[in-house]
Order: structure tokens, then C-alpha cells, then sequence
């Protein structure tokens, strides 16, 4: 392919969570009461934020999922074949030699929005950091009572509060942005469909995207149909597939 940059089509959106969240940080970056768990945070300010590749990631794995390109012991694709939009778009994992172009997809930070901030500043000043603090347990099977080792202190960022999602997209002159584009939606909206951060299976994470503009176009997650736009993805996996079988 011909490596020649057209421009970058902007998406952006506004990231708001349906439930509390927990994107991990280091526990050393800032002590609070001995916080078992907590959320990753701004080094200045001490607001938290959703990092890009915490986004990026978890599209990468949705979309991996249903387009069944997944790579050899689990890992992230890393096939670098010419019809698989995950290895084009974000990049194919630990392969080096490949002739797909660099990664499509760029994800910045997710920050909060000026709104949620001086929502939050009650908990700052309460001393929680913009956050709620969350104790759980286990029940020991055998008793029905809690189980050895006590509490566990997790940090949330609290449902409602918003967050403002940039992404960038490379657009190069052989590219078809359209199912470029497509295919991001369907990791957006699976994203709202699944969880983001820690603890998704226990009420974490479920978030919705609102006010998204991909490309200048205001797009409606809700009515967008994954099941339509994933179509040609698998059909051309699955004629790339069948072409190698027969060779
Ligand atoms: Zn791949």
C-alpha cells in the first residue's frame, strides 16, 4: 500500500458512567488511608481520568472477540494480514514486519468535565478525592458469614460523573475510512454494552457515550447496528481465510 497520509478524522463524545468505575492506578502514587484499591488520578490536580489505553484496550478486545481474531495463546491479534481491521486499526501486536501502515487509531486521556469537577468538590473536600470508597467482602461458604482477611477498600468514581472522549483516526490515501470508522463505532457502542475499568461483572464500569460526532457526523449509539457493520468485516475475514486454504 501507498503510505501517504490524507488527514486524521476526529471522533469525539462525552463518556459518562451508568454505574460506579474503577480504572486501577498505583497505590503508591498517593496514599489515602491505606486505600487497597485506588483509581488511577491526575499527578497534579488528583482528579481521576480514564486513560486512553484503558479505552483502546478494551475496544481492541471486543472487537477481537467478535471478529474471532485472537492470537495465539490469547494473546492480542498479531496476524498483520491485510483484511483484519483489528491489526490495522490498533496496531498488530508483536509483529514488527507487516505492510499494514502504522496504527489507525489514536485514544487520548479521557478527563472529567469541568461540570463533573465542581460536582465532585464535595467529596474533595470531604477528603475521598472525587471519588466514593467502596468495602467488600467475601462469604466463606461453610459458615454464610464473611470470610478471613476483613474489608477490602475499593475507590469508584461515582455513577453520573462525565468525561470527555477524543479519539483520532489516520486516514491514509488507500484506506476505506468508512469501515474504519464503522468498525471503532461497533468498539464504542460494545464498550457501552460491556463494562470499562475493574469489577465489570459485579456492577462496575457500565457506561454510556453521549453527544458522539464521528467525522463531523453526529452518530445515535443506540440505533447503531453493529450486527450490519461487523457484515463485511467477517465476510472479508472469512474470504482472506478460504483464499489461504486453497493455496
Ligand atoms: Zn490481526
Amino acid at each position: 500500500m501507498r503510505l501517504k497520509l490524507v488527514r486524521h478524522a476526529p471522533i469525539t463524545g462525552t463518556l459518562v458512567l451508568k454505574s460506579g468505575t474503577r480504572v486501577g492506578g498505583s497505590k503508591e502514587d498517593l496514599e489515602i488511608g491505606g486505600m487497597d484499591n485506588p483509581v488511577i488520578r491526575h499527578p497534579l490536580t488528583g482528579v481521576p481520568y480514564i486513560p486512553g489505553s484503558s479505552i483502546k484496550g478494551k475496544m481492541r478486545s471486543l472487537l477481537e472477540y467478535k471478529t474471532g481474531q485472537i492470537g495465539r495463546d490469547g494473546e492480542p491479534c498479531g496476524c498483520g494480514q491485510e483484511p483484519c481491521l483489528v491489526c490495522i486499526v490498533f496496531g498488530p501486536h508483536k509483529t514488527v514486519k507487516h505492510n499494514l501502515g502504522p496504527t489507525r487509531i489514536i485514544v487520548r486521556d479521557s478527563m472529567m468535565t469541568k461540570k463533573s469537577e465542581s460536582e465532585l468538590e464535595a467529596l474533595r473536600k470531604e477528603g475521598t478525592l472525587y471519588v466514593e470508597v467502596k468495602a467488600e467482602n467475601w462469604i466463606d461458604r461453610r459458615t454464610g458469614v464473611a470470610g478471613g482477611g476483613g474489608l477490602r477498600s475499593q475507590e469508584r468514581v461515582p455513577e453520573g460523573t462525565a468525561f470527555d472522549l477524543h479519539l483520532s483516526v489516520r486516514v491514509f490515501e488507500d484506506d476505506k475510512p468508512e469501515g474504519i470508522l464503522d468498525f471503532i463505532k461497533c468498539g464504542l457502542k460494545m464498550i457501552t454494552q460491556d463494562t470499562l475499568g475493574s469489577s465489570g461483572t459485579r456492577g462496575y464500569g457500565w457506561v454510556e457515550i453521549k453527544d458522539l460526532r464521528v467525522d463531523g457526523k453526529e452518530i445515535d449509539l443506540d440505533t447503531f447496528d453493529i450486527e450490519e457493520a461487523i457484515k463485511p468485516v467477517l465476510a472479508n475475514l472469512a474470504g482472506a481465510a478460504k483464499e489461504r486454504r486453497r493455496q
